[in-house]
């Protein structure tokens, strides 16, 4: 395997985004407020690409199969609060479900977390407890499923925005698909990766990993939407007062103002966009952890560097690949740790042989 081209000339746009973590698990629920229903579909952490579509069929579920919900009319009105991967997945379950009444608001709806991912298919930076981790492996493999079916051309919606590509990690644990082998996935295989400058690496490669593309596949969920859903801009400052009979709470990290959410954590990560790149070297997937530490801004950081094979749209043909990153937990923009790209360049680099200047 070549490594990517790592010296300064090779890297492009450096971007910081935010992951919505929710400590103990995601919240995926339904409550009854007066004569709403509310369900809850946010906290994913780095892991909201992975679990989206397996997460809203999940949600959306649990809601039409409460007393509530199993009374609602086809044409009740329902508002999905949130337009990220996860409102947006939603939104699409709701459609697929024959719901003729659903509004989507939110106040943003691009240049969000969800369009910046990465994009491998792989439960990370989430942090749930032991019985709800056996419905988020669930969610996870049905999650697998409908990007494999994009991947393969056979999803009936969506012709691309997904890839079946290796995904190498340092071992099996780490990687977070064990429990997704077997059912969906194939057992990982151990294999010495040789950078062809005297370096090795010993490694597990799951052959059908799956990388999504998030940027062009928000475009398409949300051109799927047009016309089905109606769309608005606004910020919502309390659920109950929305005109709906059913209300989906998608708002990730907005959730802990508008859920009063304590449990809601910023999990900072910075990505750089790689340019000039040889293709045919960036197309696997590749997560590697490094030793925790802490920033210049006195936080706990658990770092990393992965690669994808990911393009920006209206991206040269040779602009292809992002690397990351690390997750620091309860870093904002206030505290934006540049020093942790120059940290994650220079792991990198150790990790291919490349020399460190
Ligand atoms: C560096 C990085 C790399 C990542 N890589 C991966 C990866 O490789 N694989 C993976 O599976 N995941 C990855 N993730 C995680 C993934 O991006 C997130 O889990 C996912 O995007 C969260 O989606 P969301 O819809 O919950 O939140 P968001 O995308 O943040 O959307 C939230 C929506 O809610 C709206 N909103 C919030 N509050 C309000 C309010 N009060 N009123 C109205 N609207 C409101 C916002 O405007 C927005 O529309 C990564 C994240 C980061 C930061």
């Amino acid at each position: 395997m070549n490594p990517p081209k790592l010296d300064r000339a090779y890297l492009g746009q450096r971007i910081h985004c935010y992951r919505p973590m929710r400590r103990g698990s995601p919240n995926l629920s339904v409550e009854t407020q007066g004569k709403q229903l509310i369900a809850h579909n946010y906290g994913h952490g780095g892991s909201g690409w992975t679990l989206a579509p397996g997460s809203a069929a999940y949600v959306v579920g649990l809601a039409q199969q409460s007393a509530q919900g199993r009374s609602l009319a086809k044409d009740a009105p329902i508002t999905v609060v949130g337009a990220g991967v996860i409102g947006l997945f939603t939104a699409y379950e709701l459609v697929k479900r024959g719901c003729t009444n659903v509004t989507v608001v939110a106040d943003r709806f691009d240049g969000l977390t969800s369009h910046k991912a990465g994009g491998l298919l792989a439960p990370v930076s989430m942090d749930n407890a032991p019985a709800m981790q056996r419905i988020i492996d669930q969610i996870g493999v049905d999650a697998y499923r409908f990007f494999a079916s994009v991947a393969k051309g056979t999803n009936v919606d969506f012709a691309k925005g997904a890839t079946i590509c290796p995904a190498y990690f340092e071992n099996r644990e780490e990687s977070g698909l064990e429990p997704y082998v077997g059912q969906v996935m194939e057992p990982a295989k151990d294999v010495t990766l040789d950078f062809g400058n005297g370096t090795t690496r010993d490694m597990v490669v799951y052959d059908d990993g799956i990388f999504m593309e998030p940027a062009a596949m928000m475009q398409s969920l949300r051109a799927y939407l047009e016309g089905k859903v109606t769309f608005a801009q606004r910020k919502v400052t309390s659920l109950a007062d929305l005109p709906a009979a059913l209300v989906f709470n998608c708002t990730g990290l907005g959730a802990r103002e508008l859920q009063r959410d304590q449990e809601m954590v910023s999990v900072q990560g910075h990505l750089i966009m790689l340019k000039d790149q040889v293709p045919a070297d960036l197309q696997s997937m590749v997560l590697v952890y490094y030793a925790k530490g802490k920033t210049v801004s006195g936080q706990e950081a658990k770092r990393s560097f992965y690669i994808f094979p990911k393009r920006l749209p209206g991206s040269g043909a040779n602009d292809i690949g992002v690397f990351g990153g690390t997750f620091i937990e309860g870093a904002t923009p206030q505290t934006p740790n540049d020093e942790e790209f120059q940290i994650m360049i220079d792991g990198a680099k150790r990790f291919y042989g490349i020399p460190v200047s």
